[in-house]
C-alpha cells in the first residue's frame, strides 16, 4: 500500500482539485484528505478517522454510503454492458426503466427526461432547450434568462453565468450576455429590517417585474431558480414567494426552469421541491439524488407544453443536434434505478422529513438564544445556521474572519463534517436521508461545542 506522504506528494504535483485554493494546496498548506470507505452517514479516511458526514458529500449521497443494492446493480450492469450510447433511439433496459421512474415521480405535467452527467450539463441542456423552443415558435429575440443573486446552477460557461455568486464570475469573464440577475429571496438579508415577510415577497416580485419591464418581456425566455437557495446560503424563500414569482412569469410568457439538483428525490421530504412549494415547472433539472451520487447522472425533465413544440423542431435530416457521448450512461442508469427503488423500500423520504424537522428543532433549542447566532432555517433535511456579530442590529462579521470556516474546522476536530457555505457566515447541513436521531444529536452537540469554542 502506498504511504500517505507519497500520495500527498503525488497529489500536490499532479492533481488540479475542484474548488480548492490552488497555491496553498500546491504548497502543502491545505491537507490532502484521502477518503477510503463509507457506511450509512459515516465515511472513513486513510488514517482510519471516522467522520459523520452531515453534508452527504455535496448534498448528494441521499441514500447513505455503502448501500450494497446500488453497488451490486452497478457491478451487474458493468459486467453485462458497461456502455452503449443513447443516440438514434438506442438505450438499455436500465435507461428506459429509469426514464419511466423519473416521469412517474415528477409533477403530472412533465413528459420526457433527457439524461446527462452533471447538474451543470443538465442546466446547459435546459438553456439550449429554451432557445430551441423559442426559435421554433419564431421568437428569435426572446432569449434572455433571469437567475437570482445567490442562485447556484453550475460551473460551466452558461451555468456559471447563471450562478449568482461572485466567486464563480470573477476572473472568468462571466456572466455571459443573455443572463440577468434579480433579487435573492433572502428574508434574513432584507435591506429594510422593518419589512415583514409578505412585504419582502411583494418586493422580490416587484423587482422581477421592474427587470422585465426594463429589458422587455419579448426578450426574456426563462427564469431559473432552486426551490430553496442551496450553495448561495441554504435559504428557504419567504412565504408566498413562489406564487408571486410564478404569477409574474405567466403574465409575461416566461418559462420556469426549476433547478431540483439538490431538492429532487426527497431532500425536502416531498418527491421534489416543486411539490413542496406548488411549482409548475416547464423544465426541471435533476442530478445528485437521482443516483445518490453512486455514479454521475443528471437529467432535464421537459413538460408536455415544451415537448409538443420541441417535437416539431427537428431539422431536415431528422436529428436533434444535442447529445453527450455519455447521455443515459448504462452504469449511471442502473445506479439510478437501484437508488430510487432503495429509497422507496426503506421509506427514506419520510425519514428525511421526520429527521429534518428534528434536526432543525434541535439546532434551534441548542443555539436559538446564542448572541452570535442570527438565523437558523431549513426545509426538509436541509438546514443552516447563520452567524452575526450583533444579533439585534443584525450586523454581520467582517468576512475576513471566516467565522463559518472556523466553526466547521472545529466540528471536524470532533468528527462531524458540515459545510462552510461560500458566501456569508453560514454553516450548512444536509445529511443522508438514513440519519437517525442519535446521529442528529451528535451533529447538534458538535455544532454547539464548535460555536462555543469559536464565538464563546
Ligand atoms: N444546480 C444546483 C442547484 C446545484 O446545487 C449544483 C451543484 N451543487 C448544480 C446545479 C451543478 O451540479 P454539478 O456540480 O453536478 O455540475
Amino acid at each position: 500500500m502506498l504511504r500517505n506522504d507519497q500520495l500527498a506528494e503525488w497529489d500536490r504535483e499532479n492533481f488540479f482539485h475542484a474548488s480548492t485554493h490552488l497555491a496553498q494546496h500546491a504548497r502543502g498548506e491545505t491537507p490532502t484528505r484521502i477518503i477510503t470507505t463509507g457506511s450509512g452517514v459515516y465515511i472513513e479516511d486513510r488514517d482510519g478517522t471516522r467522520l459523520l458526514d452531515a453534508f452527504a458529500g455535496l448534498y448528494c449521497v441521499n441514500a447513505g454510503y455503502g448501500q450494497s443494492e446500488i453497488t451490486d446493480a452497478i457491478a451487474d450492469q458493468a459486467r453485462e454492458l458497461a456502455y452503449y450510447h443513447a443516440y438514434a433511439g438506442h438505450g438499455t433496459e436500465a435507461s428506459v426503466t429509469l426514464a419511466k421512474m423519473v416521469i412517474e415521480r415528477a409533477p403530472a405535467n412533465m413528459s420526457k427526461v433527457y439524461f446527462g452527467l452533471s447538474g451543470s450539463d443538465a442546466n446547459e441542456t435546459n438553456i439550449k432547450l429554451v432557445w430551441y423552443y423559442n426559435n421554433i415558435l419564431n421568437r428569435p429575440q426572446k432569449k434572455k434568462i433571469i437567475s437570482r443573486w445567490r442562485g447556484y446552477h453550475g460551473s460551466g460557461l452558461m451555468t456559471g453565468s447563471l450562478t449568482g455568486l461572485d466567486l464563480f464570475h470573477k476572473k472568468f469573464d462571466l456572466p455571459l450576455s443573455h443572463v440577468l440577475h434579480t433579487q435573492a429571496p433572502y428574508y434574513y438579508h432584507r435591506a429594510d429590517l422593518d419589512m415583514d415577510e409578505a412585504a419582502f415577497t411583494a418586493h422580490c416580485a416587484a423587482e422581477l417585474e421592474a427587470l422585465i419591464a426594463r429589458e422587455g418581456a419579448d426578450t426574456i425566455a426563462a427564469f431559473i431558480g432552486e426551490p430553496v437557495l442551496g450553495t448561495g446560503g441554504i435559504v428557504p424563500p419567504p412565504a408566498g414567494y413562489w406564487d408571486a414569482i410564478q404569477a409574474v412569469l405567466r403574465k409575461h410568457d416566461i418559462l420556469l426552469i426549476v433547478d431540483e439538483v439538490v431538492t429532487g428525490f426527497g431532500r425536502l421530504g416531498t418527491p421534489f421541491g416543486s411539490d413542496y412549494y406548488g411549482l409548475e415547472p416547464d423544465l426541471m433539472t435533476i442530478a445528485k439524488g437521482l443516483t445518490s451520487a453512486y455514479a454521475p447522472l443528471s437529467g432535464s425533465i421537459v413538460s408536455d407544453k415544451m415537448w409538443k413544440v420541441l417535437e416539431q423542431g427537428t431539422d431536415e435530416n431528422g436529428a436533434f443536434g444535442h447529445g453527450w457521448t455519455y447521455s443515459a450512461h448504462p452504469i449511471g442508469a442502473a445506479a439510478g434505478v437501484a437508488n430510487l427503488n432503495l429509497i422507496d423500500k426503506l421509506g427514506l423520504v419520510a425519514n428525511a422529513e421526520k429527521m429534518g424537522a428534528y434536526l432543525l428543532a434541535a439546532l434551534q433549542d441548542a443555539l436559538g438564544t446564542h448572541p452570535h447566532v442570527g438565523d437558523i432555517r431549513g426545509a426538509g433535511l436541509l438546514c443552516a445556521v447563520e452567524f452575526v456579530e450583533d444579533r439585534d442590529a443584525r450586523a454581520f462579521f467582517d468576512p475576513a474572519r471566516k467565522i463559518n470556516v472556523q466553526v466547521v474546522a472545529q466540528m471536524l476536530q470532533n468528527g462531524i463534517i458540515a459545510r462552510a457555505m461560500p458566501q456569508g457566515d453560514i454553516v450548512g447541513f444536509a445529511p443522508p436521508f438514513c440519519l437517525t436521531q442519535s446521529e442528529a444529536d451528535k451533529i447538534v452537540a458538535a455544532t454547539k461545542d464548535a460555536v462555543q469554542a469559536v464565538l464563546g
